[in-house]
């Protein structure tokens, strides 16, 4: 059996002990949202930053203490990687996130940092803070590629082509910074060729890691009504448990497999339904990748 590395196995083996990620918020915006790029926000963005399950408290130790005592409840480990994740959190005034970071990874128990940002926000004073941070922790940023396609970037209003993200994942590489990408299947008008067109760009581009999304529409988010207005065929789960498995098999395995699909919010989701049960979606597809005699470790 082939092994393929994910997020609990992948830490595991560099922390030697389970490494507990917290979500936390810096309390950032995007200019794809304040007006800077657009005011729309991508399409799927929710009213959160894609960040729905995020505390709403401003104090980053308060934060940091009360997701401690959630995760405490699934998990027991006193590793842990602030995660920011909704938002942009490279944007705006580089000293308060210079200070923000600096504050974080100086406790003991926060052995790394995830910083969800998006390709176009990373100049030369965004790249002195990441190498400088990226010296004192576990540094990963997470960027949303979503697809390799322009058409379906308009599509969602991402705000910058794909050009735009392989330039700066190679400034990335250059600086020997670790990122992840997002790919969302599904995307309107889209063939399975076409999505795995971007699954076999990112087998070539060799990121950290990568997280897999299924397309799906909440209330929140602008697609809702774009939805309603133009309806458009959806994933099934089998489609999708398929992509995510013919992924898995292009991709070199050392590439960490941070995600295996969304985190939809059950009260807003309004399609397709099967995207509310995660597990059951991991579950089928940890099925299907035994099938192929596939395995991810730990998942
Ligand atoms: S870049 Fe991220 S936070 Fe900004 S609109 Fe798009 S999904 Fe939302």
């Amino acid at each position: 059996m082939r092994r393929f590395l994910d997020f609990n196995t992948y830490f595991r083996s560099v922390f030697n002990e389970k490494v507990v990620k917290l979500s936390l918020s810096s309390a950032a915006t995007c200019p794809n949202r304040d007006g800077s790029i657009s005011n729309k926000a991508c399409i799927f963005c929710s009213e959160r930053g894609s960040g729905d399950f995020i505390s709403l408290k401003k104090d980053i130790d308060l934060q940091i203490e009360e997701q401690k005592k959630l995760m405490a409840k699934k998990w027991k480990s006193n590793s842990y990687i602030a995660y920011f994740q909704n938002f942009t959190n490279t944007y705006g005034d580089i000293d308060y996130y210079k200070n923000l970071y600096n504050h974080v990874i100086e406790k003991d128990e926060i052995v790394g940092l995830s910083i969800a940002t998006r390709a176009d926000c990373l100049g030369d004073d965004v790249m002195d803070m990441l190498d400088d941070l990226n010296k004192k922790t576990f540094l990963f940023l997470e960027l949303g590629m979503q697809s390799i396609h322009d058409d379906s970037l308009e599509f969602i209003n991402r705000g910058y082509d794909h050009r735009t993200f392989d330039l700066a994942s190679r400034k990335l590489k250059d600086h020997n910074i670790k990122f992840l990408t997002h790919v969302i299947f599904g995307l309107p008008g889209e063939s399975k060729e076409q999505m795995l067109e971007s699954v076999n760009y990112l087998k070539d581009l060799k990121p950290f890691g990568v997280k897999f999304h299924s397309l799906y529409i909440q209330e929140d988010a602008r697609l809702a009504k774009y939805y309603r207005d133009h309806p458009f065929k959806l994933l099934t789960k089998d489609e999708y448990v398929n992509l995510v498995c013919d992924s898995i098999e292009i991709l070199p395995k050392d590439i960490v497999i941070h995600r295996l699909t969304g985190d939809a919010d059950k009260e807003k989701l309004i399609a397709p339904l099967w995207a509310a049960d995660k597990l059951s979606v991991i579950g089928s597809i940890e099925k299907e990748l035994k099938k192929r005699k596939l395995a991810l470790i730990d998942f």
